[in-house]
């Protein structure tokens, strides 16, 4: 299993300032890579790939012009860049809305790798971690680091520094828990279980959107280019910064108390991107299902558990007491499901958790050994 931790740093301002150097470093040699790609291709009709590029560092190394630590953080960059252009040709490829890759400015670049650990990286004894081209940093280790490290990512968000050490570990997992349940995930509550419980949307981003509108339009009030705007954009990445941690805790909590409780866990596979981009967008992105399944689905794993995602298709209309669709579908204002054949009364979305459950044990079934009902006919209710 692959996991990431992440720790605060305190670098001092040196290390700072070094810090600051080697992430514009990086940043100038993406946009130089990004560049020489498309002057190749817009110039002589070639395209050049990570290994073309990859070997013109050592030249372009040599004239000191590159002062990243060393040679494998300058090639993390560049295969970033490959990547980068990968997903843009896939995309051109499958008809998608393509974009082409971005020059990256100060803002929308804020991490840079040591994509092989031991390599100008490494904790020393007392817990810091010592950086080539840097020096010894002071990290607050909050918790002990488990497995293997094999990369180190060094992430700046809203001006504080951050190492993340993605790991690799390995374990029997635990046997299964015996329980089952199915989640919807929803707008009037952030999430509904078959058992019956609501979980409340805490809607984090609304409450700090006041602060957010200060925030902005201080941004906005300023010159371009002048220090006082630097320092008001800096307050608003601190104000979404605040947000997205508030969520982030908030969907850890969550997951972890799902994963701990249950062996099989049902959910929908929803496509967040459709919805996103409607009319809805606001509290979707505000919910952020996409981050809390993936959290779940990952804690899930870690428990022994299965987690499955099934097709949502009717999930919210069919009677999770007699499996009857209604005559006359429910709209999104119908909170309450009443079922005139088997009179099932109960909350709209607990209804869509219960069928999410079903399915979910349909799928599962084979595997699964609790001796629950496990429907034999099909997984999807259309
Ligand atoms: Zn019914």
């Amino acid at each position: 299993m692959r996991r990431t931790f992440k720790y605060r740093l305190y670098p001092n301002r040196e290390q700072a300032e070094a810090l600051e150097y080697q992430l514009s470093e990086a940043r100038s040699l993406y946009n130089a890579a990004l560049q020489e790609r498309r002057d190749a291709w817009r110039g002589h009709g070639v395209s050049r790939n990570y290994y073309d590029q990859a070997n013109q560092l050592k030249e372009i190394r040599d004239t000191g012009h590159l002062d990243l630590a060393n040679y494998s953080a300058c090639q993390d960059v560049l295969r970033r860049v490959d990547k980068t252009f990968r997903a843009f040709f896939r995309r051109v490829k499958a008809g998608e809305k393509a974009g082409y890759p971005r020059f990256k400015g100060r803002d929308r670049f804020n991490s840079y790798s040591f994509p092989a650990w031991g390599d100008g990286c490494h904790i020393t004894d007392n817990d810091r971690l010592r950086l080539q081209g840097v020096g010894i940093i002071k990290l607050k280790m909050h918790r002990p680091i488990t497995g293997d490290i094999k990369t180190l990512t060094l992430k700046c968000e809203a001006g504080k520094w951050y190492a993340c050490f993605s790991v690799v570990i390995s374990m029997d997992p635990p046997a299964p828990l015996p329980d089952a349940i199915g989640i919807d995930v929803g707008l009037s509550s952030f999430a509904a279980l078959s058992d019956g419980e609501l979980i409340e949307n805490p809607r984090h981003y609304r409450h700090g959107q006041a602060a957010l509108r200060i925030a902005q339009r201080r941004v906005a009030r300023r010159k371009k280019g002048s220090g006082g705007r630097r320092k008001a954009v800096r307050l608003l990445q601190k104000a979404h910064a605040h947000i997205r941690n508030q969520r982030s805790d908030f969907h850890h909590k969550v997951s972890r108390q799902i994963a701990n409780n249950y062996g099989l866990v049902a959910v929908e596979d929803l496509n967040v991107r459709g919805l996103a981009r409607g009319m809805l967008a606001k509290p979707v992105n505000d919910a952020g299902w996409g981050m809390f399944l993936a959290k779940l689905a990952y804690k899930v794993e870690e428990t022994g558990g299965q987690f499955v995602q099934v097709n949502p298709c009717n999930t919210s209309q069919v009677c999770s007491g007699c499996g009857c669709l209604p005559d006359v579908p429910k709209t999104l204002a119908d909170r309450v499901h009443s079922c005139p054949h088997c009179g099932l009364v109960v909350d709209r979305d607990v209804n869509a958790a219960r069928n999410i459950l079903t399915l979910g044990l349909s799928v599962a079934g084979p595997t699964w050994h609790n001796g629950a009902c496990v429907p034999a006919e099909a997984v999807c209710f259309s």
